[in-house]
């Protein structure tokens, strides 16, 4: 029923992989997203029911509250948190999966620790140009989601029936996420497919959104409610939204890690807008959020000024300096490649 994706060599490697491995480390991208810890826990759900001697999810650092409902995301080892012991699994793993990133450098401080582990790596992921880092490289930049790959994966190894309920809501949690809630991203007819597996599965679709979507504090919902009244600022010629949060205003707003997931998406929704930014200060640098419609390559925005990449309609970067210094390169980024001039829609 599923177009094949992946070629039967690369199948027959990783079910090699498979049976002969015993310890399991499955890692996924710094500020992991709902795809991220979807994906890391839909598999290490399959690895658990085939009764390995060790399977773990490390992750750089902690995911948001709206994530941990995911059955399994209480076993995620954050290497924050418990770095010797990240350290050792890495060390003493057969096989290494490296779930939704291209580059080394998304999972920070581990990348060191991931490349002088000796165990075979493989790389699941749907972002463009994936980088050459692991020894069986799975990249599908047309995927929905590294989830949806998972999914496509354990059919392609004939395991469908190992897909238990626990692997399902985390693979539909990522799915949903990567598509906002299937909202773009989201026309290939197979994904309805596999959702209606994961439905027979057990799944409840509707308790996943609201788990996902409906669990906010209020002073969530007040900063978002603040960055547009207050912080949404227009660049009409570029037809561009920017909003800025410095960390003092975050911090009024009680700011916990993930809360502002999902604000740059919602300038998208005024006609006319087509690139939303978000710049956001953190404890250690100025994280921007990219969002397009269209034919914007947000992705190479991203790379050009801001050190960062991802998709072409949703991707993120990083700036070293002040906040002011921030939207001053973000203003000079967008005299010089135009948003609105390569626009087509
Ligand atoms: P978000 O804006 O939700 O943090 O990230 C959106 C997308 O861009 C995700 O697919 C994420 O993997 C990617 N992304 C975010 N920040 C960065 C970054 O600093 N570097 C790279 N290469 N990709 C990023
Ligand atoms: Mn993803």
């Amino acid at each position: 029923m599923l177009t094949k994706i992946f070629e039967d060599k690369d199948v027959h490697k990783l079910e090699t992989y498979i049976n002969k491995g015993e310890r399991f480390v499955i890692v996924t991208h710094i500020t992991p997203d709902g795809d991220a810890i979807g994906s890391s826990l839909g598999l290490y759900h399959f690895l658990s029911v085939l009764g390995k001697e060790s399977v773990n999810v490390i992750v750089p650092n902690d995911f948001p509250v709206f994530l941990k409902w995911m059955p399994g995301a209480t076993d995620i080892v954050v290497y924050e948190h418990s770095k010797e012991y990240a350290e050792r699994l890495l060390s003493e793993a057969d096989i290494i999966f490296c779930l939704d990133f291209n580059e080394l450098k998304r999972i920070g401080k581990l990348a060191p620790f991931l490349m002088a582990a000796d165990g075979r790596k493989v790389l699941i992921d749907h972002h463009p140009e994936a980088g050459v880092f692991c020894r069986l490289t799975l990249s599908c930049p047309e995927m929905s989601s590294a989830s949806e790959m998972v999914f496509r994966l354990l059919c392609a190894l004939k395991s469908f029936s190992d897909i238990n309920k626990d692997a399902a809501e985390c693979i539909y949690a990522g799915m949903m996420t990567d598509t906002g809630a299937f909202t773009f991203g989201s026309n290939n007819p197979e994904l309805y497919y596999i959702i209606t597996e994961l439905i027979n599965k057990g799944i409840d679709k509707d308790l996943i959104y609201k788990n996902v979507y409906q669990v906010y504090a209020e002073s969530r919902m007040r900063l978002m409610g603040y960055s547009i009244y207050e912080k949404m600022k227009i660049y009409p010629a570029q037809k561009t939204a920017v909003i800025v949060l410095s960390l003092r205003e975050l911090n009024r707003f009680h700011y916990k890690t993930g809360d502002t997931e999902g604000f740059v998406n919602l300038p998208l929704s005024i006609e006319g807008i087509r690139f939303s930014v978000l710049i956001r200060e953190d404890t250690d640098c100025i994280k921007l959020s990219f969002r397009s419609v269209g034919d914007f390559p947000t992705n190479r925005f991203a790379s050009t000024y801001f050190q960062g990449g991802g998709h072409k309609n949703a991707s993120g970067g990083e700036f070293y300096g002040s906040l002011a210094d921030a939207v001053t390169a973000f203003e000079t980024a967008i005299q010089e490649m135009h948003p609105a001039g390569l626009i087509r829609n």
